[in-house]
């Protein structure tokens, strides 16, 4: 379902047209010599829009929670001398009527704020009738309508200038990453809402050093329209998220490694090659769907069988004998195991399902 929101354009409002477009500065504003130093270099690496969190939201209290209007004299301060836009996280009306005093370019709505309709729409309530762009971040838990609805009520009240920031979704289990990126929840937000701007924010994602490259190539391979990267002169000595913050030196390399993949959709003989394979990747699609329909025919007769003879859906020993056999039969094509593993569940998961309507069907005759 494509929803049409009146969004303008990211280049109306951002004032910086550096490819790929590149938001940095601390997790916190801690000291102003802090602030004024991290932003100082960034700037001096072609950075022009700093982030700075001014109130943070923390998960137990008595940590460092940020300097409030305070971290704001400093930042006014900042952007006059070093000629740079900053963003600011806002979490209620109280920060918005602060961040606007002093003249904070663009705010954004942190992931344990989108959780809360209620707090959205404060902030929405607040921020009507200005032109301040807002960036709203995904929710802390993988809900792809709330993440929308939020997106839906800024854009409801007037605001045009608005984009969405990726960075992650808190789940159970191991994970390589902090917050689990979830791509897919990007893609479909993003084709739900084709004219969105999406920022990813590799920082929070990955919540090590180590994977910001990597996070960021992926998220520009896949058309983001910008990153938001956390950087701090002294990343170990940070008083919230030091061992995802690099120093602006790391950045500059960083930003220097980056591949940008041009839009070149626009450019009409590339155009044209491209329609060709999109259209074999069509024909290739038509025939995996009536593979899976062949897939399910026999399925459905199987499940008929197993009925009859009133034996279980779920056959361990010939699950486990799928899995392995076509595990093996995928790496020997040069296919990742991690993907067949996963679409071979995903068909299970399905057969199963159209097994045990055929077993119930019957069951289903009585009366309670
Ligand atoms: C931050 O950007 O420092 C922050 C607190 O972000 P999030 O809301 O993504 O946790
Ligand atoms: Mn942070």
């Amino acid at each position: 379902m494509t929803k049409k929101l009146n969004i303008a354009p990211i280049n109306t409002w951002i004032n910086d047209d550096s490819d790929p477009l590149i938001i940095s500065g601390p997790c916190s504003a801690e000291t102003f010599d802090q602030l004024y130093e991290t932003c100082k270099q960034l700037k001096s690496y072609g950075i022009n829009i700093m982030r700075a969190g001014v109130w943070k939201p923390r998960t137990r209290p008595g940590t460092f929670e940020g300097n409030g209007e305070e971290a704001l004299k400093w930042i006014s301060d900042i952007k006059k001398d070093l000629d740079v836009q900053f963003t600011v996280e806002v979490a209620n009306t109280n920060h918005i009527d602060l961040a606007l005093k002093y003249g904070i370019d663009i705010l954004w709505i942190g992931a344990r704020t989108t959780v809360n309709p209620f707090s959205v729409q404060e902030i929405a309530d607040a921020i009507k009738g200005t032109e301040t762009p807002v960036l709203v971040k995904n929710p802390i838990n993988p809900d792809l309508s709330l993440w929308m609805g939020a997106l839906e009520r800024i854009n409801k009240v007037g605001i045009k200038k608005m984009g969405a920031i990726h960075r992650g979704f808190s789940m159970t289990g191991n994970s390589k990453y902090r917050y689990v990126p979830l791509w897919n929840m990007a893609i479909d937000l993003k084709s739900n809402i084709p004219n969105l701007p999406v920022i990813c924010d590799p920082s929070h994602i990955c919540g090590n050093r180590d994977m910001i490259f990597e996070t960021s190539q992926k998220a520009l391979d896949l058309g983001y329209d910008g990153l938001i990267i956390e950087s701090h002169i002294a990343p170990d000595k940070a008083w919230s998220d030091s061992k995802q913050q690099i120093t602006p030196d790391t950045l500059s390399k960083i930003k220097k490694e980056l591949k940008i993949k041009s839009n070149k959709e626009k450019d009409k003989s590339y155009q044209h090659l491209l329609n060709e394979i999109r259209e074999n990747i069509d024909d290739v699609d038509k025939e995996i769907i009536d593979i899976i329909s062949k897939r399910i025919n026999l399925v459905e007769k199987i499940g008929e069988f197993k009925k009859e003879q009133d034996i279980t859906t779920f056959q361990v020993e010939r699950w486990n004998e799928i899995f392995k056999s076509r595990i093996e039969w995928a790496t020997e094509k040069g296919l990742e195991k991690d993907f067949i593993e996963d679409l071979y569940k995903v068909i299970h998961i399905g057969s199963i399902n159209v097994q045990n309507k055929i077993i119930n069907r019957k069951k289903a005759n009585f009366k309670i």
